[in-house]
């Protein structure tokens, strides 16, 4: 069963406070997290976690991160902008990013950032662009086909589509690519792949880790560079629904150990090390969208509508994503009646649960929509001239700090032009 990690009592303080809807996030959580996946991973020397910043980009959670050791990943301009302003240097910055723009390059190579390319053209293209090539230097791999572990054995079959995705070098072209890189003066070469999004099975990373250990063999064999890091990349997933097991993190640290013992170490390339670019795992169930209960409607359907919109959480609306409810206070009551929970946009899809069982709902309750901790805020945008809400972080100590505040109309005017 999925239990807030807000009290009722918390909320309605919180919310005295700082007005619905809100993100909330749990530092203790967040910690916690972070500390697991960092034991998980302490048998590789090297090992780190650079946190993927869209998840969640605030300088509040960034900070927290850091000082849990993690480094960032970033994948834009304003990511590395932001990754820099919250004290995050040189190698602490991963930047994994596609169809890269110029000026993007340029603040990557400033900050001294490892640079994960997305494709072969683009090593001419960082030539051109920063007259030069980093003597650490990156690439992402793309196996095609498609990627299955099969059943787990948590009953769940894994199953992506690689050869559908944009992202990375063919194989061929990660040969080519690094014997390319190495004549042009790289030195220190790490392999990218993300193969799978939010897994649910602890065989995801240890077969990644398999399929990326074999070809670190082959191509420091073929191509005489030396590969110095392995990036795991994200794709460790959360249950979002309450009848689903979570993934054991240590269990996966210990999975990718054995690949590494039985293929690199064998190899003399026991020293390489690892990353990770989590973001869902580490911030997922670490947060909540806080909202409240506005107005009931009985049509066709029973509806319940509350202030916040699929502006303020988009994934049910674009991927017909589960996120679990409670109710405050009632967290033990019989979920007992049957709703449509709604926001306000003029789209039909903007719902956070269809025919969801819920307690009896009544006006002015507080909902708890779970696991909204990343991919959550950061895919907020404005439509229906909706704006984005604050976000507040429950801290170790149990108070409350705005860690961001509400946008307000003048920010969403204040990048329109009015003609006289
Ligand atoms: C989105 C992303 C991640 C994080 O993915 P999660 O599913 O949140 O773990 C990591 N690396 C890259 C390059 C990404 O684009």
């Amino acid at each position: 069963m999925k239990r807030p990690f807000v009290t009722k009592e918390q909320l309605e303080a919180l919310t005295q406070q700082f007005p619905t809807p809100l993100h909330l996030y749990d530092e203790n959580g967040i910690r916690q997290t972070a500390r697991k996946l960092k034991a998980a991973f302490a048998w590789n020397p090297g090992f780190r976690e650079y946190f993927a910043v869209k998840a969640t980009p605030n300088p509040a959670i960034l900070k927290i991160l850091r000082e849990e050791g993690c480094g960032t990943d970033c994948s834009s301009l304003t990511e590395l902008m932001l990754a820099d302003k919250c004290g995050f240097s040189g190698q602490e910055i991963m930047f994994s990013s596609n169809d890269t723009p110029a000026e993007d390059f340029r603040l990557a190579h400033k900050l001294g950032a490892i640079i994960n390319l997305d494709d072969f053209t683009h090593i001419d293209f960082l030539k051109e662009t920063i007259g030069t090539i980093p003597e650490t230097i990156s690439c992402r791999f793309n196996p095609g086909g498609v990627f299955t572990l099969g059943a787990s054995a948590e009953g769940f079959q894994v199953m992506d589509t690689p050869g559908d995705s944009k992202y990375g070098f063919t194989r061929e072209q990660l040969f080519e690519g690094f014997k390319k890189l190495k004549a042009m003066g790289a030195k220190r070469f790490g392999i990218h792949a993300f193969l799978a999004s939010n897994t649910l099975s602890n065989e995801y990373y240890p077969t990644l880790a398999g399929i990326l250990f074999r070809l670190a063999v082959e191509l420091e064999q073929e191509t005489g560079c030396d590969i110095c890091f392995i990036n795991l990349s994200g794709g460790v997933g959360i249950p979002y629904k309450p009848d689903q097991p979570a993934n054991d993190i240590a269990a996966i640290g210990e999975g990718v150990r054995r690949q590494f013992e039985e293929i690199l170490v064998p190899a003399g390339m026991g020293d390489v090390a690892l990353c990770t670019e989590l973001g869902r795992f580490l911030l997922g169930p670490n947060g909540c969208l806080v909202t409240k209960v506005l107005h009931f409607k009985h049509t066709y359907k029973e509806y319940v509508g509350v202030d916040a919109c699929a502006a303020n959480l988009m994934r049910p609306a674009m991927y017909g994503a589960y996120h679990h409810i409670t109710v405050a206070g009632k967290e033990d009551a019989p979920c007992d009646h049957k709703y449509d929970v709604t926001g306000g946009l003029c789209e039909n899809n903007d719902k956070f649960a269809v025919d969801r069982m819920l307690p009896e709902v009544e006006l002015g309750d507080l909902l708890v929509i779970h696991d909204t901790g990343a991919h959550g805020f950061s895919m907020g945008y404005n439509y229906n001239g909706k704006l984005r809400s604050a976000e507040v972080l429950l801290q170790s100590d149990g108070t409350a700090r705005l860690i961001r505040r509400a946008e307000t109309p003048e920010d969403y005017f204040a990048t329109l032009t009015f003609e006289e």
